[in-house]
């Protein structure tokens, strides 16, 4: 089994409940939900133009379109180069993909695994796999996908943004705990205290992209 992976590399996680957890990166290749403010548009298309070698994506250090098919093993050899043992699988979107015997055989090595998705593919992975729910105004996540997530991260712009938070949580009918984040899009401070102040009303948490602010990948 293989997956068109655009890059992979250990950082610190910026975003939600494991902000701050050294953690390895695996970023697949295509995304059809197309959001204007995407930091990653370099991922949305899976092109042969720009399918390279293993080497050369594992060697990356610039983003870019460029993307390789990688199997479990090449994965596994890659990952023994780094200490974190929490695997986060982003993207794109990564559920375009069946995660679960990557995700089994992560967990099978002593990895935690962690899916970062917009929810509108089935997801597809272990049972022990953390499910970092980030719907997109422009695309509604399934049913299926709310009621996996552990926690849900909402980016905010804009105050109109909310009424789409109070849809999504009002339609969801399970009692299952799930943690609630409100991320502000690119640092923007208006978002910023947006964000702050509902989540204070509401006892919900913030989500700040450390990354961005302390300046890494
Ligand atoms: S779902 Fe994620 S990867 Fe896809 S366009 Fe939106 S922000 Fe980018």
């Amino acid at each position: 089994m293989h997956y068109p992976i655009n890059e992979i590399f250990q950082t610190i996680q910026g975003e939600g409940y494991y902000t701050g957890t050294p953690s390895i990166f695996i970023r697949l290749q295509g995304c059809p939900v197309h959001c204007h403010w995407c930091d990653t548009k370099y991922t949305w298309v899976c092109s042969d133009k720009e399918n390279v070698s293993i080497k050369e994506v594992i060697n990356k250090n610039q983003v870019s379109k460029k993307w390789s098919y990688l199997t479990i093993n090449d994965i596994l050899e890659t990952l023994k180069k780094w200490t974190a043992k929490h695997v986060v699988i982003s993207g794109g979107e990564p559920c375009l993909y069946n995660l679960l015997y990557i995700t089994k055989i992560l967990e099978k090595k002593g990895y935690q695994c962690q899916i970062e998705t917009s929810g509108i593919k089935n997801i597809i992975c272990s049972l022990n796999t953390w499910v970092t729910l980030s719907p997109k105004k422009n695309i509604r996540p399934l049913n299926e996908s709310i009621i996996r997530s552990n926690e849900i991260k909402f980016p905010i712009l804009k105050k109109e943004d909310l009424l789409y938070v109070y849809d999504i949580l009002s339609n969801i009918k399970d009692k299952k705990k799930r943690i609630i984040y409100l991320q502000p899009i690119s640092q923007n401070k208006k978002a910023l205290n947006i964000c702050m102040n509902i989540c204070m009303k509401k006892n919900w948490k913030l989500s700040v992209q450390l990354h961005k602010y302390i300046n890494i990948q």
